[in-house]
């Protein structure tokens, strides 16, 4: 008998990481290396939210906290949710955690017993089957296609859901699409979802702040308010208010639901860090006008990025409306022959070509459960992103 268990045989790492590991080990041989493959503004946090960590040190703030998280805190977060999305939750309806990702896992983990479903649609974020496989769950993959925009359509959900299904995973603006879910979308999902009382809906709302042009964010509590009662809304600070390493995020739903996330994470972690918390504190009730400058700033590296890329034969990307990612298709590429002589036979193999040859980092979309796509994070300078390109078009038509 090994030491591992039999449910991590069936867990990947994830590729975005390995992609980012590989570049930063390159990096310190010497090799020069643009990191497009992490999901993480390239922006520093805001000075007053930093601050407001350093007076929570200065004043004490270095103990264990509730396991929920601080009530001010909670509080603010009844106040966001009401303020931009006409959510009403009280605040023992809302908890705190390291990042929205150990929400989304307390959740699954509170929730699933072995053999339940989560439906979810590809291309998907990484960890997401990784997850419900941790939890004891299983993945049900739903694909969408580019010419849909990358959204699920209601009959493709009508025809996953089963007995065993216990959630509907949604994340919009999605990772790595940059798909936007409009209110008609959600509308259309949650006439489905009204046949099928016992499925939940895991609302993963991690890039809201982050949608560009005529997009606007919607969310399935808010669009369809008589499904509220089986929603958990996840959300945090990492991607919109430039603090990824603070480790912030926060849930909001049903208080049996709640009160089951807050046992497992009493269990495992406790808390999310003392500081980190009143640092989220400020980023959800200070000046919020760097929001729009960031915003804009993506737009502009987006519309740059997809036109950069849209030139080069053999590379073709849509438009996304939402996060900082551009979903970019390779697949006509396969089958070309790299200057080294190796063959091109897999989006892995195009990803670690790039890095070898152009010396960029992207993650390959077989990691997101979608084969023939890379993507490209451009959470990153305008200049790191016209010299990413063009050395990607270089050595795109250095493939024989
Ligand atoms: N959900 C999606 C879709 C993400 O892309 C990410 C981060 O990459 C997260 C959740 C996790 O965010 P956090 O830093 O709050 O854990």
């Amino acid at each position: 008998m090994g030491i591992l268990s039999s449910k991590l045989a069936a867990v990947k790492p994830s590729q975005t990481k390995a992609m980012t590991a590989l570049a930063a080990s390159l990096r310190a041989d010497g090799k020069s290396i643009i990191t497009l493959s992490q999901g993480e503004p390239d922006f520093a946090t805001p000075p007053n939210i930093c601050k407001a960590a350093t007076d929570a040190i200065a004043a004490g703030h270095t103990k264990y906290t509730a396991v929920a998280g601080i009530t001010p805190l909670r509080e603010a977060v009844v106040e966001k949710f009401s303020r931009e999305n006409g959510l009403t939750f009280s605040v023992d309806q809302v908890t705190v955690g390291c990042g929205a990702k150990q929400l989304l896992f307390n959740a699954l983990v509170a929730s699933l017993d072995e053999g339940d479903e989560v439906v979810f649609p590809t291309p998907c974020w990484v960890s997401y089957p990784e997850m419900i496989k941790l939890a004891g769950g299983t993945p049900v993959a739903l694909e969408t296609r580019v010419e849909n925009g990358f959204i699920l359509r209601p009959e493709a959900l009508r025809a996953a859901l089963g007995p065993r299904t216990k959630w509907l995973m949604l994340n919009s603006p999605s990772n790595p699409t940059g798909a936007v879910y409009s209110r008609d979308d959600l509308q259309a999902l949650a006439a489905v979802l009204r046949d099928f009382p016992d499925v939940w809906v895991l609302a993963d709302d991690i890039y809201e702040h982050l949608v560009y042009g005529d997009a606007a964010f919607a969310t399935m509590a808010e669009v369809a308010p008589d499904l509220a009662d089986r929603v958990l809304t996840v959300n945090g600070v990492s991607k919109s208010y430039a603090m990824t390493g603070w480790r912030v995020g926060y849930a909001a739903g049903p208080l049996e639901l709640i009160k089951a996330m807050n046992t497992v994470q009493g269990q495992s972690t406790s808390h999310t860090c003392s500081i980190a918390q009143h640092a989220a504190l400020e980023a959800l009730t200070g000046d919020q006008s760097f929001l729009p400058e960031f915003r804009k700033a993506f737009q502009a590296r987006r519309d740059l990025v997809v036109g950069l890329l849209n030139e080069v034969d053999g590379l073709s990307c849509r438009t996304p409306d939402g996060a900082f990612y551009v979903f970019v298709a390779c697949d006509a590429l396969l089958g070309r022959t790299a200057p080294s002589g190796k063959r091109i036979e897999t989006d892995m193999d195009f990803a670690m070509y790039l890095m070898e040859e152009a010396g960029v980092a992207v993650v390959p979309g077989s990691g997101f459960l979608a084969d023939g796509f890379i993507r490209i994070s451009y959470a990153s300078s305008e200049e790191e992103l016209r010299q990413a390109c063009s050395a990607i078009a270089a050595a795109v038509a250095a493939l024989a």
